[in-house]
């Protein structure tokens, strides 16, 4: 049996190798001049290849819950099983995220790689496939200037995030011609745009905090770690980890408001307790260089400005507790009105895609089309930052190649 694999992502390779270990003959048609490119590019380089805490509650979509069936059939111990088998030899950092040891994500591509090829699994590159057809049991796999023939298809072709690495939406299209509905994408573990003047002057400033999403006095999602500002907002782990939720409710039309704490660990009468304490040792200087040592600070004229300070050269020592307090609101609940979020060429994930009540959820074949399968960021499964989505792309890859090539 001929099984074509459309897309040499992580879902892609994980389908060619799942199938032809079941005995398909397969050929992965892609686009970029080689395979598995965004792989490189994920953990930062070091390939946060999936999470010892997996969970159903680590992914959303209209209908996530059926992709449970794939997640249970190649779960976490397969997956780790799986890439110790190919020589990957995993390390767990925090929060459970796991990498290979050598930190290096081109080892994961690398032995993914050796395994297409041991295999016998054909690599056609620089291949976009441009049309899929059905004539009775046959497809047809169209580019611009060849044509080839399976038995089988699995479209992985991923979502519409950071389509420099290849996934640029053009999948959906090929799915829709199959009479699937594509649930609107929008980017999923992307960077927030807020409302606020002074963003220029504190770009770069990192520190461990919490930052909250709200829409009027209602939480939609909290995350904390390390808070990064930037000139057009903010960004890093915990932003990205919220920024789905706080975008769905931004596509609705309501306002969203972040709300960062930059000391989580101390409560506002701590600070209070501390600063008062400080205040009155070096009472002598200005407020402005009495917090210097305390907070960046790039970011102390800004707290206080946006404290309601006009005058930064008062005396530190002649601050009331009203004062104090007013520069602790900012430290602890400093507001900020979200009023964007950035391109897909920054979005690490992508929300939307195909139904998956449109897919059979056990074997992951299409509803539409016999012989069709679908897997990876194509389908409507995102998952939260920290291997959640590389899981998603092998638990689905798998499912799909075993089931296409066994019936
Ligand atoms: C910068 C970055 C860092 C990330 N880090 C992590 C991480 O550490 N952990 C984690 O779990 N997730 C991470 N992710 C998310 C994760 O990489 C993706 O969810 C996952 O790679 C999706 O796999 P996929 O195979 O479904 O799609 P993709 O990896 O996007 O692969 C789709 C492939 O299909 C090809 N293609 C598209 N259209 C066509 C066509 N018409 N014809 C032929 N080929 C086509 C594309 O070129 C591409 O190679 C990261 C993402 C990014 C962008």
């Amino acid at each position: 049996m001929k099984t074509a694999v459309i897309g040499g992502g992580a879902s892609g390779l994980m389908a060619a190798v799942a199938a032809a270990r079941s005995g398909a003959e397969v050929a992965i048609y892609e686009k970029l001049n080689r395979v598995g490119k965004k792989i490189l590019a994920t953990g930062n380089g070091r390939c946060n290849y999936t999470n010892m805490y997996m969970s159903i509650d680590r992914y959303h979509g209209k209908n996530v819950k059926l992709a449970e069936n794939a997640l249970n059939f190649f779960d976490l111990d397969k997956t780790l099983d799986f890439f110790e088998g190919l020589g990957i030899n995993p390390y767990v950092g925090e929060l459970g995220k796991v990498y290979p040891s050598s930190l290096q994500a081109s080892s994961v591509l690398d032995v993914l790689r050796y395994e297409v090829k041991r295999l016998r699994v054909e690599e056609i590159t620089d291949f976009e496939v441009m049309e899929l057809r059905k004539n009775k049991d046959k497809f047809s796999i169209i580019g611009r200037d060849a044509a080839y023939e399976a038995d089988r298809v699995i479209l992985a072709t991923g979502g519409k995030a950071s389509p420099q690495l290849g996934s640029d939406g053009k999948g959906y299209e090929l799915a829709k011609a199959f009479g699937h509905k594509i649930i609107e994408p929008f980017p999923a573990l992307v960077q927030l745009k807020l409302n606020g003047k002074y963003f220029k002057r504190i770009a770069g400033i990192r520190f461990d905090g919490t930052v909250k999403g709200f829409t009027d006095k209602k939480l939609i999602r909290e995350d904390e770690g390390e808070i990064l500002f930037t000139d057009y907002g903010i960004s890093g782990p915990p932003v990205l980890q919220i920024s789905r939720k706080v975008i769905e409710e931004l596509n609705k039309g309501r306002k969203v408001f972040l709300c960062v704490d930059m000391f989580p660990e101390s409560s506002k009468v701590e600070l209070y307790d501390l600063l008062s304490r400080r205040f009155n040792k070096i009472g002598y200087k200005s407020i402005e260089d009495g917090l210097v040592g305390f907070i960046n600070k790039k970011l102390i004229p800004v707290v206080l400005m946006e404290a309601g300070f006009e005058n930064l050269q008062k005396n530190c020592g002649r601050l009331n507790k009203k004062e104090i307090f007013k520069i602790i609101d900012i430290l602890k609940e400093w507001k900020f009105e979200v009023t964007g979020h950035n391109t897909w060429q920054q979005a690490q994930s992508t929300a939307g895609g195909v139904d998956m009540s449109e897919v059979n959820p056990k074997t992951l074949e299409s509803a539409k089309v016999k012989g069709l399968y679908l897997s990876g960021e194509i389908l409507d499964v995102d998952g939260d930052c920290g291997g959640f989505n590389l899981q998603w792309a092998w638990s689905s890859g798998y499912t799909a190649g075993y089931f296409s090539s066994i019936v």
